[in-house]
């Protein structure tokens, strides 16, 4: 297939350009390397058909003229700012970047008649849950908590919106929604990673004081209502995320609409997280025990029973210490991530 992925210069986007290409794709990468790294695009050109095109998604038109150039079938939108922190203090940013970005993206593949989507969303449009919605199943009610959560959202009844419209026409419009738990790891073969500027992930952070690049890690709240007082995530490795997102695209057939959850379906705590992290370096990481975080949810795990039943996909790397490894074996390589 002809395959556009957006924000493909980024973690997640790069994984699946990889993927991709090894399997024999022809993919057209679109990043205004806002954040993405252009080196990524190095790295993929061996391995198969890739163009690079830098520009930002809001400028409709342009992209519908890479979209008709390249015979785009499909379009995986990974391009938005993921920052919950940088949302609350820049708002309108996260509405330009995610929600508006997205609405010029649409209406190119509207332009150029392209009607396949599989789009990145997250548990954050989720917000708090409810206990009684832990493990969370995709019936739990979305009440996102942040600007980062309302901008996906948005996205996403944009695009139920757009297909319902689309159906009244009997025009063909499909669209998978795919809302993500903490994504981690990196490619098992070491080739790309996870580099974010600023750094603000558990796991990332972690390894960056095992590399001895910062004094020690804080934790954000030790009193919340879970086992050991931390936090509880579900960690999915970037690779199984990808698998979803290929099991997303071969299925999806003209016309249907679905909405998965991609976690594991078990959750571990932040000092879960961290002991693996020194188990898997060997090295001592200092931890301080600091406030909580405004936001943070304590527990968030997915209720993996839809995607296992419907889509097929099931986690393969549910080993915490095997997540974080691969994330180890990329930053010891590439100390300092894409340089
Ligand atoms: N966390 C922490 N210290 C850090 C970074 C994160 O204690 O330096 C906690 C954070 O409060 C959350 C969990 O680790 O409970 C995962 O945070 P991350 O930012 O990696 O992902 P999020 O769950 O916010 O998407």
């Amino acid at each position: 297939m002809n395959v556009l992925v957006t924000g493909g210069c980024g973690y997640i986007g790069s994984h699946a350009a990889l993927r991709l290409l090894e399997d024999g794709h022809a993919v057209t990468v679109v990043d205004d390397l806002t954040r993405g790294h252009k080196q990524v695009i190095e790295i993929l050109k061996p391995l198969g058909d890739v163009r690079f095109v830098q520009d930002d998604l809001g400028r409709g038109d342009p992209i519908a003229h890479v979209m008709r150039q390249r015979s785009i079938d499909l379009v995986m939108h990974f391009g938005a700012l993921a920052y919950v922190g940088e949302s609350v203090e820049q708002p309108l940013r996260y509405y330009r970047k995610n929600t508006a970005s997205s609405l010029g993206l649409l209406e190119a593949m509207e332009e150029a008649g392209v009607s396949k989507i599989v789009f990145s969303s997250t548990c954050a449009t989720y917000g708090k849950p409810p206990k009684r919605y832990v493990p969370i199943p995709e019936s739990c009610p979305q009440k996102p908590i942040n600007p980062y959560g309302r901008s996906k959202l948005m996205v996403e009844q944009m695009l139920l919106d757009h297909a319902h419209a689309k159906k009244q026409r009997d025009e063909t419009f499909a669209c998978t929604m795919l809302r993500y738990f903490n994504v981690a790891g990196s490619d098992r073969k070491g080739r790309i990673g996870e580099d974010h500027d600023p750094e603000t992930h558990l796991i990332p952070i972690a390894l960056e004081v095992a590399l001895g690049q910062r004094p020690h890690i804080t934790i954000f709240g030790t009193d919340y209502d879970t086992e050991d007082g931390t936090c509880i995530r579900d960690y999915v490795h970037v690779e199984d995320l990808i698998d979803a997102h290929i099991e997303a695209m071969q299925q999806l057939d003209a016309n249907e609409l679905h909405t998965f959850n991609v976690g594991i379906g078990r959750g571990y705590s932040v000092r879960e997280v961290i002991d693996a992290a020194a188990t898997v370096t060997g090295k001592k990481i200092k931890v301080i025990e600091g406030d909580r975080r405004p936001g943070d949810p304590p527990t968030l795990f997915n209720n993996p029973k839809r995607i296992n039943s419907e889509l097929g996909w099931e986690a393969k790397i549910a080993d915490l210490e095997t997540i974080i490894d691969s994330a180890w074996q990329w930053r010891k390589q590439n100390p300092h991530g894409y340089g």
